[in-house]
């Protein structure tokens, strides 16, 4: 986390997983508590969990800024929504890639962020679906301030493709935390989004 608030990033973007909602688990509430003394920039967090619901406050009272969840979860989508936001933090809406825009474009008033899956989550360095993108384009028609999130598979070529579908806000894991100098990717990554914009 210190190596990439030196290197530039704009966000620290976690990734919960609770083997149950994806196969695979990563880490909770506490582990966030204990990172988020190294970096003032703002977390945030991917709920890729069953029951966002009954975590949200962990997560707020973890030093959370933005809770995103999964509308695929078993939480009441609203009711998620408005306890996140009834902590003081602001709510994101994410949706997997075979999921249709329905299920977030309801909720927008609410929402500060929607996260376009670009990837089935659950596991990190898989390769960018394209056929995502026209999910992208129809939210940004529909609502120009919204922050639209892409996740999985962002590196310097595809960052253009979800860049110029309207994304703003972009998840790069592999690209940077493998990158020899992480400073200069996120550079790249940055000039080539606003290239494409
Ligand atoms: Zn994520």
């Amino acid at each position: 986390i210190e190596r990439m608030d030196k290197a530039g990033a704009d966000y620290m973007h976690l990734d919960v997983m609770d083997g149950h909602f994806v196969p695979n688990l990563t880490f909770g509430a506490p582990v966030i508590k204990a990172v988020r003394k190294y970096t003032d920039k703002p977390f945030d967090v991917h709920l890729m969990i069953s029951n966002p619901l009954d975590y949200a406050e962990d997560f707020a009272k973890a030093g959370a800024d933005i809770i995103c969840f999964h509308s695929e979860c078993d939480s009441d989508t609203e009711e998620t929504i408005n306890k996140i936001l009834s902590l003081g933090k602001k709510a994101g809406l994410a949706i997997k890639p075979a999921t249709p825009i329905d299920e977030v474009v309801k909720y927008l008033d609410k929402l500060s962020m929607v996260l376009v899956m670009t990837v089935e989550p659950g596991f990190g360095g898989q390769s960018f679906m394209e056929s995502t993108m026209p999910k992208v384009e129809a939210i940004r028609k529909i609502n120009p301030d919204i922050d639209i999130e892409v996740d999985g598979g962002i590196n310097a070529e595809t960052i253009k493709i979800a860049a110029k579908a309207g994304a703003n806000v972009f998840v790069a894991g592999s690209a940077v935390f493998k990158s020899e100098n992480p400073a200069e990717t996120i550079a790249i990554l940055r000039k080539n989004a606003q290239d494409a914009q």
